[in-house]
């Protein structure tokens, strides 16, 4: 699934090489991904027009175009590609004046929006993002507000979209193994210093894995995470002191995190740091 760091690499890659590119053809291989509210057609409403830019608001890519907006949430599988002679998995495509771009995506799970710029209301979760983790707003003052409010596992607060936009499965678990915590921890029961300690990993975190994304430069077809430290990382040596990473179920997600790094603050149902 692409998350921030993806997303970051995607407009990197996407909008210099979209920009000011106008739409010759569309076509579209699966309507099941295409969610249209303009009341034009797709072609009314996409031929002839002219990227201008892409920006990122939590999981979605906002692709600006003349008529409106295309907004993007790739879900679990969706992808870009730039290159016509990819084809695996292509759902949508265009031929530009210049050039070309496609979507694809296996589990067909994405959704492709069309929408008028102000029809942003229409797109479920659009909306109810909350702050922009790697935006200016996100301050140790705004953190601090939202965890104060919480009374949940702090592994669920950092997933929560309508607070911190956004952090999916893989890189909560890595804030948790920087920021030491165990993912079942509470968040009032954090302390001061482990409050700060889990702003400082969430900016740390995602900062250094958009420089690895962006240093790997893998390609907008192929998903990079050779960086991560415990995600899907099971019984593999912590990088940190070399026990097994763990993996705990929290919530309906698989957790993954290093029982010696990060031990439970309470007596968990089973007690990982003994077996
Ligand atoms: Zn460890």
């Amino acid at each position: 699934m692409p998350e921030l760091p993806d997303l970051v690499y995607y407009r990197e890659r996407l909008e210099p090489a979209l920009k000011d590119r106008a739409i010759r053809s569309v076509q579209v291989r699966d309507p099941v991904v295409l969610r249209n509210a303009t009341g034009m057609s797709t072609d009314e409403f996409l031929i002839g027009g002219c990227f201008r830019s892409v920006q990122i608001r939590g999981p979605f890519l906002i692709f600006e175009m003349d008529r409106g907006l295309m907004v993007v949430n790739c879900m679990l599988a969706g992808h870009f590609s730039l290159d016509a002679k990819f084809r695996k998995s292509r759902l949508l495509e265009f031929e530009l004046d210049a050039g070309w771009l496609a979507y694809h995506d296996s589990k067909k799970m994405g959704k492709i929006y069309l929408a008028l710029r102000e029809q942003t209301q229409l797109i479920p979760r659009f909306e109810d993002q909350g702050v922009d983790i790697i935006g200016p707003g996100f301050s140790k003052e705004v953190f601090l507000e939202l965890i104060a409010k919480s009374r949940r596992q702090v592994r669920a607060f950092l997933m929560d979209q309508t607070l911190l936009s956004s952090i999916g499965n893989a890189y909560a678990d890595e804030i948790l193994f920087e920021a030491r915590l165990h993912p079942k921890t509470f968040c009032h029961k954090l302390n001061a210093h482990e409050q700060e300690r889990l702003f400082r990993a969430i900016q740390t975190t995602m900062q250094n894995a958009i420089e690895s994304v962006r240093a790997a430069d893998p390609g907008l077809e192929h998903k990079y995470r050779q960086h991560v430290r415990v995600r899907n990382r099971l019984k593999a040596p912590c990088p940190r002191c070399a026990a097994p990473i763990r993996r705990v179920a929290v919530l309906g997600h698989d957790a993954f995190f290093c029982p010696a790094c990060q031990p439970a603050d309470r007596k968990l149902f089973i007690d990982w740091s003994q077996t």
